[in-house]
């Protein structure tokens, strides 16, 4: 039995839990940010237990689950479900923001990898606090908490995943985030806005940026440090090898 289960009915809250192109998603409702372009925050939520949970992960002969949503570190019972998600024989891929590596540090032995976000250049705070919606002495210690996740999660599949907003995203930003991506499994960069149930108009962008091209050019620099970039946006997706 899975060593953080415990007796009683355990609610989570979830935006969504569906089954679909052979993935079960499990997405989670609430976040320790604010950050300005975000859709989930402010999407209602419904209540569920981690025996439900499983019971629907069970029912379906999906192997792959991901655990996102808006934060899925905050829910108290989040290892419970992956132990239980793991004793069934699912493959479980944990998304968070990396605030908290302690977390991601007790899933490590139940979870196939990990996806964590870089939001701006980490030595950034002013950017990081202006995407974040925190103030600077929280924004310095989410960069501190950001890189201990990233030297965890390393240990086993992990994408970094960028959304590429043009003022802190670009040709002259991306080479001082090479060095966070050491032993990285792979990059996916997320061209801003190009899906709306992804984010909220930002800084005046209200159509997807920047350009496919731009995109290709900064994919063009990080292939260099990862073994491979995933890029996803209005013309598709495409995935550029080392
Ligand atoms: S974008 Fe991510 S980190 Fe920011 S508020 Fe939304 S879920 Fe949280």
């Amino acid at each position: 039995m899975c060593a953080f289960i415990r007796k009683g009915r355990i609610l989570m809250r979830l935006i969504d839990l569906s089954d679909a192109m052979g993935q079960i998603r499990v997405e989670f409702a609430g976040c320790n940010m604010k950050c300005p372009y975000c859709v989930h925050i402010h999407q209602p939520f419904k209540e569920w237990s981690v025996e439900d949970v499983v019971k629907f992960a069970k029912q379906s002969t999906t192997r792959n689950v991901y655990l996102g949503g808006a934060e899925p570190t905050l829910q108290k019972d989040l290892l419970p479900l992956i132990g239980a998600l793991d004793g069934i024989g699912k493959k479980v891929i944990l998304k968070s923001n990396g605030m908290k590596p302690d977390v991601l540090e007790s899933a490590l032995p139940f979870v196939e990898g990990f996806v964590l976000e870089i939001k701006a250049p980490l030595e950034d705070i002013q950017a990081i606090m202006v995407l974040t919606g925190m103030s600077e002495e929280r924004s310095k210690k989410y960069v501190e908490l950001l890189r201990r996740s990233i030297g965890i999660a390393r240990q086993k599949w992990l994408r970094i995943w960028i959304r590429v907003i043009p003022e802190f995203i670009n040709l002259k930003t991306v080479p001082t985030i090479l060095s966070e991506l050491e032993g990285v499994s792979e990059v996916m960069l997320y061209q801003f806005m190009s899906n709306p149930e992804f984010d909220l108009p930002f800084m005046g962008h209200e159509g997807p940026t920047p350009s496919w091209a731009e995109l290709k050019k900064l994919g063009g620099i990080i292939v260099e440090k990862v073994p491979q970039v995933r890029i996803v946006g209005d013309a598709g997706k495409t995935v550029m090898k080392k």
